[in-house]
């Protein structure tokens, strides 16, 4: 199937198209079973520690790691070698790791058929851990923290990979996440090593349970995190932002919105609560470290965590079984997920970078809004929304060919704008906004890092 029949499709706007005459959406060949059977492949290794063994055949990070690989190339051969398998590594030492240990991250590339250097990322960590973070002996089984987010990861590689995309797709199974977010780290370095535009990071991270620890039941969501300050702002970005806004109209909380969108689009599919902070409180994952480089990312989360499932040593005690076990997922849910995932890459892989915008109305009773053509793009529309609105609200100016439009009597100073780019296959790309800081862009370019 052509990009653009299946972005229409991951969209639901192609629902009347006729079923017989073409294959299934990527989104509905996501397979349960083999979520369910990757899960249960990564418990085996017992610990998967970011200080366990890496040369142990059968146990440990080193083993779980060649595993994911091997997985990665078995897609790719499927798909006449469309996926090249890279390894960034490096030497690394924390607080929580005493003495330096090798760090490596699986990373598959999809490259894109017109656009190569426009990428989307999804990932997740596959390190473990029990109670004591340092102890890299003990059973942790991490079925659901993050199992759930590498078999996620896995499966939309080989739903993926049978597709052709105009801009590229990486997939990303990290390490180190629970010692310090250091896989992360590590794959945000390579992206901006690689030089690559980074249009969109879907970090998975405990994706697949819907039972709390307190009885509280929700198979029905999924949390998407969010920053509202750039992590790269600037002091002049911030002194911009005060002045003209921009608190809430980051790329990554763009992204999120942009999501939620398309959720409300997939019948049968989770809604996305959208949450308005970077991570969880006082807690932390591998989109951060992409945050800090200024690209858009997003974590994806369960509605409701049990924390006696997780970080936890596995046990029983007064009754309570403790430890991230995969009896305790729910894997329809982690199907769920998943699906959404596949329909958010497949859709950003096909459409434009949203353009950097400017909205101009100081002292004025219209709006002159401008931005810059992005490549592959046929068509921008403009939006609005009120400045206490969550969400866009209006498309002011629909599918114009031009890079300006005067939106005349409108008042800019009761209004925020952005705008959208599409594909001529009508794949649309999330909105930009037009306030300081409101692009898909770092604040500063990358330094260049040896
Ligand atoms: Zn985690």
């Amino acid at each position: 199937m052509k990009p653009q029949v299946m972005a229409l499709l991951a969209f639901g706007l192609a629902a009347s198209a006729p079923v017989s005459s073409v294959q299934a959406s990527p989104p509905q060949q996501v397979s349960q079973d083999r979520l369910h059977a990757d899960v249960d492949r990564l418990v085996a290794f017992g610990t998967r520690h970011t200080l366990s063994s890496q040369v142990d055949r059968k146990r440990g990070i080193g083993a779980a790691r060649r595993w994911a690989e091997r997985e990665l190339r078995k897609t790719s051969k499927l798909c006449g070698g469309c996926l090249t398998i890279e390894l960034p590594e490096r030497m690394v030492t924390g607080d929580r790791i005493k003495t330096p240990v090798r760090l490596v991250d699986v990373v598959a590339i999809q490259r894109g058929t017109e656009r190569p250097d426009e990428v989307v990322i999804v990932e997740a960590h596959i390190d473990s851990r029990v109670t004591d973070v340092m102890d890299a002996e003990k059973d942790a089984p991490g079925a659901n923290d993050d199992g759930s987010g590498t078999a996620l990861v896995l499966e939309a590689a080989r739903v993926l990979s049978q597709q052709r995309f105009p801009t590229t797709i990486v997939y990303a199974v990290v390490s180190g996440e629970e010692q310090g977010l250091f896989g992360g780290k590590l794959l945000a370095d390579y992206a901006a090593q690689a030089h690559w535009t980074v249009k969109a990071v879907l970090n998975n991270d405990i994706v697949g349970n819907s039972h709390g620890s307190d009885g509280l039941v929700d198979d029905g969501h999924v949390r998407v995190f969010s920053e509202g300050p750039r992590a790269d702002a600037t002091d002049d970005l911030r002194s911009a932002q005060r002045r003209d806004g921009g608190e809430n109209d980051s790329p990554s909380r763009n992204l999120s919105r942009w999501i939620a969108g398309l959720a409300s689009g997939q019948p049968g599919g989770l809604e996305v609560r959208q949450v308005w902070r970077a991570d969880r409180m006082g807690r932390g994952g591998d989109h951060l470290p992409f945050e800090e480089q200024g690209y858009p990312a997003v974590r994806f989360s369960v509605a409701v965590e049990n924390y006696d499932k997780q970080h936890q040593d596995v046990r029983t005690q007064n009754g309570i079984q403790y430890g991230d076990t995969a009896d305790a997922m729910d894997f329809a849910y982690l199907a769920k997920v998943t699906q959404l995932n596949v329909a958010a890459l497949a859709a950003l892989a096909a459409a434009p970078l949203p353009p950097v915008a400017t909205a101009k109305a100081a002292v004025q009773t219209y709006t002159d809004v401008s931005w810059n053509a992005v490549p592959g793009a046929a068509s921008y529309s403009v939006w609005r929304r009120r400045t206490d609105a969550p969400g866009w609200q209006d498309r002011v100016v629909q599918d114009v060919v031009a890079t300006s439009a005067r939106l005349e009597g409108v008042r800019g100073d009761d209004w925020f704008f952005g705008v959208s780019a599409r594909a001529a296959d009508g794949s649309e790309s999330p909105v930009a906004s037009a306030v300081p800081g409101g692009g898909f862009a770092p604040t500063a370019p990358p330094a260049s890092k040896p």
